[in-house]
């Protein structure tokens, strides 16, 4: 199925990746984005949407979400090709470059970036047997638009910062917001907890989910009291299940890069243990290395330098994006 020869693929779509992508077309690079999820966004578009973040420069404040959004705003501008729902599988030389073996087909390519992040995550499922005709709709693992949830009745099972944000952001939203957690205490960070106590959210404790069942588009969720006799059903439009994420990134092992403690060691030019790949993000460690979203947003550029560098030695890359952007 390959007959395009790629001139950069960045491998993750997470905030890292989308920014180094956005750069190397901002350099007029053939540029192909590779997500294993079903959308771009990585940590801060599934894992803390809702959270604010304070340390993006030139915004003071601005969501998870909201980053995600903007920055699939800046990536999209000079049109590169995405494919989601695309895991990266193997990397293997070719005489040209690179032979991406993914879930959804192999990709050629002649300079690699590679922004995994802590690997491909997956959500943590419910504990108990459901109708899989729920998930993604009824039954929710992720949650990419807050406003989707508009006068809806929603469920919110788990007990850590990410629920509890979730939480605390549809409550203005949402016509109920339920928060189901096995424990009396909450994970969250104290001024969170204190917001939560606050607010109009339900909170069941210490209680644990028994069955989801479908009820006439909604569904019925039981719950059953953690070492006592007391049960209870919610019926819901939704049930948004926040568990944590399994991150998996055993297959860097397998494309044969060199790495200290399953972080990709890269040089100060962002340049792994082989030639035509770099790297960048959480997916690297340097002397120094922060697992910030702004280190990483400063690694992108130097990647994607480095690597047209490589393609195009005596190509000179220019420098600022005023003369770049159109
Ligand atoms: C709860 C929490 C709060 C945080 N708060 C802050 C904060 O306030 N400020 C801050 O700067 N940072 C914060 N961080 C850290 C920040 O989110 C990370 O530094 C950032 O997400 C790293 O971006 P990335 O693109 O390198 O990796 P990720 O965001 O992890 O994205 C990597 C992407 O690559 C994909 N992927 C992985 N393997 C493959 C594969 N084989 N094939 C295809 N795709 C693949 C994954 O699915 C994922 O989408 C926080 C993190 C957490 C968990």
């Amino acid at each position: 199925m390959a007959t395009h020869t790629h001139e950069i693929t960045v491998i993750g779509g997470g905030p890292i990746g989308m920014f180094a992508a956005f750069y190397a077309g901002l350099h007029s690079a053939d540029v192909l984005l590779l997500e294993s999820l079903d959308e771009l966004g990585g940590q801060p578009g599934n894992l803390y949407p809702a959270k604010i973040l304070y340390d993006i420069g030139g915004y003071p404040n601005i969501s998870g979400q909201t980053l995600i959004k903007q920055l699939k705003t800046q990536v999209t501008h000079f049109h590169p090709t995405i494919h989601t729902a695309t895991n990266v599988q193997s990397i293997v030389q070719t005489p040209t470059g690179f032979s991406l073996e993914t879930t959804s087909g192999n990709y050629e390519t002649k300079a690699v970036i590679i922004a995994t992040g802590g690997g491909a995550f997956t959500p943590r499922k419910l504990a108990v047997a459901y109708d899989p005709a729920l998930e993604n709709h009824q039954i929710q693992y992720f949650v990419q638009d807050l406003e989707a949830m508009r006068d809806l009745d929603v469920a919110i099972a788990g007990g850590g910062d990410s629920a509890i944000d979730w939480a605390l952001a549809l409550a203005p939203i949402a016509k109920s917001v339920h928060l189901i957690h096995r424990r009396n205490q909450f994970r969250g960070l104290e001024s969170s907890v204190e917001k939560l106590k606050a607010s109009p959210v339900v909170r069941h404790t210490p209680y644990l989910i028994d069955a989801v069942n479908a009820a006439e588009g909604r569904i019925d969720v039981a719950l059953k009291e953690v070492r006592g006799d007391q049960q209870a059903t919610l019926n819901v439009d939704k049930l948004l299940v926040n568990y944590g994420f399994v991150s998996e990134n055993k297959q860097l092992r397998q494309w044969g890069i060199a790495l200290e403690h399953n972080a990709i060691t890269v040089d100060s030019k962002m340049a792994t243990s082989i030639p035509g790949i770099y790297a960048i993000g959480d997916a690297i460690t340097y002397p120094g290395k922060l697992k910030l979203i702004a280190s990483g947003f400063g690694e992108a550029p130097i990647a994607v330098n480095e690597a047209l560098t490589y393609l195009y030695p005596d190509r000179r890359q220019a420098t600022h994006s005023t003369q770049l952007y159109h």
